[in-house]
């Protein structure tokens, strides 16, 4: 009796020691608060584009109000319809005017640089871009949407050029530190674009719909070209696509941002087959961003995404580019005519291969169905290792 009183009070003890060496441990492993995340950098550093504020200042002249008006009420009547085809593809000649440019950089690396810009414009423009895939395989989330490619192509302009430049003909129409500003008429005819540092780290901007003869979108150096470099020229982090002019231009062919006016549902981009936002998208999301009850395309390129993740324009926005340029781009694709030489020569819109893209789940499903088809059709005897082994068992 004594020994059982005597394991029980040592068991007790025990316990009880435990217990105050655990509580001691538990308080002991105090956590400490997670540390915040830093924001992420570009988002507070750049400003996507300053297309709007730009925009609200110009409707503030009643001759633009005027005609930014009646183009939009024309273009929307149309909406669904191709205005007018023609048997080739229409032209359009672009001018490059880089501005604040340092005399260590050469002619043929901005050259280079505005090539490679071009090239990746017609590539999405076209919808020949290499992630476009990225869209595709998220297609049945975004129900009846379908990518676009839209009806002319860009060019650099390369004979014919104004006097005062110093470029002979077979050069391309690049100017190096000798337009001043976001217009410039003698280029009239033209769809400039104006590569300068813009205040307050803004990528750039666009008359909404085109303003004027001589007009075009304004783009900052970072935000230029691919990450190939000429001094401040070229695209950085983030924005290293050539993503930002295809955004600009864009709202140059009357394209709005998808989500139209902020905080509003109930306001619309105009085209019919984007669906209802709100508000702009950053980085890259998640896949699943529901804004005004549906699916938010922020793989679109009128989206505030970053380069890597914008990869498409609806058929319903590219149309609209398409009537632009039909109805109120003559000036331009008449100029094609005067400023471009050997149209036949190279092909700006040559098919590229698309970007190898991890398959979505259906198709691997799909894959793994043929996989287990395939291992069925493979010759054997007929057994399964299970029955093998009851075989080899019993003797059988
Ligand atoms: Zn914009």
């Amino acid at each position: 009796m004594h020994k059982i009183l005597y394991k029980a009070t040592i068991l007790l003890v025990a316990i009880i020691f435990t217990l105050i060496i655990g509580t001691a441990i538990k308080a002991c492993n105090y956590e400490a608060p997670a540390p915040q995340l830093p924001i992420a950098e570009n988002v507070q550093k750049y400003e996507r584009c300053g297309t709007q504020a730009y925009c609200e200042e110009l409707l503030k002249d009643p001759e633009y109000k005027k005609e930014f008006e009646r183009r939009s009420k024309y273009l929307d009547g149309i909406q669904g319809r191709i205005a007018q085809r023609t048997e080739n593809v229409l032209k359009i000649p672009v001018a490059i005017h880089f501005q604040g440019v340092a005399d260590s950089v050469s002619r043929e690396c901005l050259e280079a640089v505005s090539q490679e810009q071009i090239q990746k414009l017609n590539d999405d423009f076209q919808r020949k871009n290499t992630d476009r895939n990225l869209f595709e395989i998220r297609k049945g989330m975004y129900p009846g949407v379908e990518a676009g490619a839209v009806e002319f192509v860009f060019q650099i302009a390369n004979q014919n050029h104004p006097k005062e430049f110093g470029l002979q003909d077979d050069d391309l129409a690049v100017t190096i530190n000798k337009v001043t500003g976001d217009r410039e008429f003698r280029f009239a005819g033209y769809l400039n674009i104006f590569v300068f540092d813009i205040e307050n780290n803004i990528l750039g901007y666009s008359p909404l719909g085109g303003a004027t003869n001589g007009d075009g979108v304004v783009i900052a150096p970072f935000a230029f070209g691919t990450a190939t470099a000429c001094g401040k020229f070229g695209g950085v982090a983030d924005f290293e696509e050539g993503r930002t002019l295809t955004h600009e231009l864009g709202h140059y062919l009357s394209l709005n941002h998808i989500w139209a006016v902020q905080n509003n549902c109930a306001t619309d981009d105009g085209i019919p087959d984007t669906p209802e936002s709100d508000s702009p998208n950053f980085g890259c999301p998640a896949v699943n961003v529901i804004k005004c009850g549906s699916q938010d395309l922020f793989l679109n390129y009128m989206d505030y995404t970053n380069d890597n993740c914008m990869v498409m324009f609806t058929k319903g926005q590219s149309d609209r580019m398409s009537n632009w340029i039909s109805l109120f781009g003559q000036r331009l694709t008449n100029n094609a005519e005067i400023v471009i030489s050997n149209p036949e020569e190279e092909d700006p819109v040559a098919e590229v291969p698309i970007q190898p893209i991890d398959p979505p789940e259906e198709e691997e499903e799909e894959e793994e169905e043929e996989e287990e088809e395939e291992e069925e059709e493979e010759p054997n005897d007929g057994k399964s290792w299970w029955t093998a082994f009851w075989d080899w068992v019993l003797g059988r």
